[in-house]
């Protein structure tokens, strides 16, 4: 089997107003994301959704395009898509970085080899490790503290027993929002926070030990990318469980995170990782030096989030049991832009069973909503 084609579009999904995020990074209110459709020459066609992100990755919808026309598609037609490993690696010669792009012809190379052998990708992964519905975390944006009570008052109402409040902005107030919340859920739901990179070394080690009595579970990327001693200085001085997430894109990160003991856990996601294999491969290589991990996300669409959903189920040191992650970015949006949308119930995603990634893009849909 060989890849003959592939095509990009842009799509521009508004977020529910309830769910805006606000995070150190800014405000995310509408998702300006690029949908990948890979041919191959026997006829089967795989989907692949690449959540660009500016301020996150510093890729954009339109770099995404011109890059996936004219530098990874021609790089990569040809290829047989079971054979990931050489598509990964005639991608990464052809351009650094670009995570997110890469990830969505990866995913979408999964999505045929799965449909080919009448598997769900999971099961091409090894799994399932655990069961198809996978209950997530909720995180909240950084609201002023009497909207941060109010929604997380409706989330407890909504069945969610995790609770991750964005952090990050200016200390005094995010301190007030995390009190807030601990005060509204009370002592048994557990509490997260993640701060996106948005405090320096010395304001997390302030701001954590102000909300010592909050127990927090874990502290999500206190501190800048980049800044490993930074991070290790956070976890040894405040004793908070650290989890990486910004800082992580690829195995190097990962080794240096271990070396280096800044974490208690990392963040992974397919469209970080550049791609399905490349995260496993990172989820392996943290197992084996004894640190677990969990699902991360940039608010996908049914496509990404099924993807991630599938790499949760095929790695067995994604323990998302242990420590919730967030496989609900389709519900945080206006509409969906697929003909199966992902079953989603409150805290609960399952995962299709069906072939390859279990998700058939409407393309007209798609066509439909362009980024201008
Ligand atoms: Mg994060």
């Amino acid at each position: 089997m060989k890849i003959v084609k592939m095509e990009a579009f842009g799509v521009r999904v508004p977020l529910v107003p309830e769910r805006h995020m606000i995070t150190s990074l800014g405000q995310h209110t509408v998702s300006e994301y690029v949908l990948v459709r890979v041919l191959t020459d026997d006829g089967i066609e795989g989907a692949g959704e690449a959540t660009v992100s500016p301020r996150w990755s510093g890729e954009t919808v339109w770099g995404c395009l011109a890059l996936i026309d004219r530098i990874l598609a021609p790089a990569v037609i040809g290829c047989d898509p079971h054979n990931i490993a050489e598509i990964d690696s005639r991608m990464d010669k052809s351009c650094q970085m670009n995570w997110f792009a890469k990830s969505a012809i990866e995913m979408a190379c999964w999505d045929i080899q799965g449909k080919a052998a009448g598997k769900p990708v999971y099961e091409l992964l090894g799994g399932p490790h655990r069961h198809l519905t996978i209950r997530s975390r909720y995180s909240m944006g950084a609201y002023d503290v009497d909207r941060a009570k109010r929604r997380a008052a409706e989330l407890i109402h909504e069945g969610f027993r995790t609770i991750k409040v964005k952090v990050g902005l200016d200390p005094k107030t995010d301190v007030e929002r995390v009190r807030g919340v601990r005060e509204t859920i009370g002592p048994e739901v557990d509490l997260m926070i993640d701060a996106n990179c948005g405090w320096t070394a010395d304001v997390a080690i302030d701001c954590l030990r102000q909300l010592a009595d909050c127990r927090l579970t874990f502290v999500e990327q206190p501190t800048p990318d980049g800044d490993y001693a930074a991070m290790a200085r956070v976890r040894r001085e405040t004793g908070c469980k650290i989890l990486a997430d910004d800082i992580c894109f690829d195995l190097v990160h990962a080794q240096e995170l271990i070396r280096n003991e800044c974490c208690d856990a990392i963040s992974l996601y397919p469209g970080k990782n550049g791609g399905i294999r490349k995260a496993c491969l990172i989820a392996d290589y943290a197992e084996k030096h004894g640190i677990p991990c969990s699902i991360g996300s940039n608010l996908e669409l049914d496509v990404g989030t099924a993807a991630m959903g599938h790499f949760v189920l095929g790695s067995r040191n994604m323990k998302v049991e242990d420590i919730p992650g967030d496989l609900l970015g389709p519900a945080y949006h206006e509409f969906s832009i697929v003909k199966n949308p992902l079953d989603i119930k409150g805290p609960l995603t399952t995962v299709p069973d069906r072939p390859g990634l279990g998700i058939e893009v409407d393309w007209d849909l798609v066509r439909k909503h362009p980024v201008p």
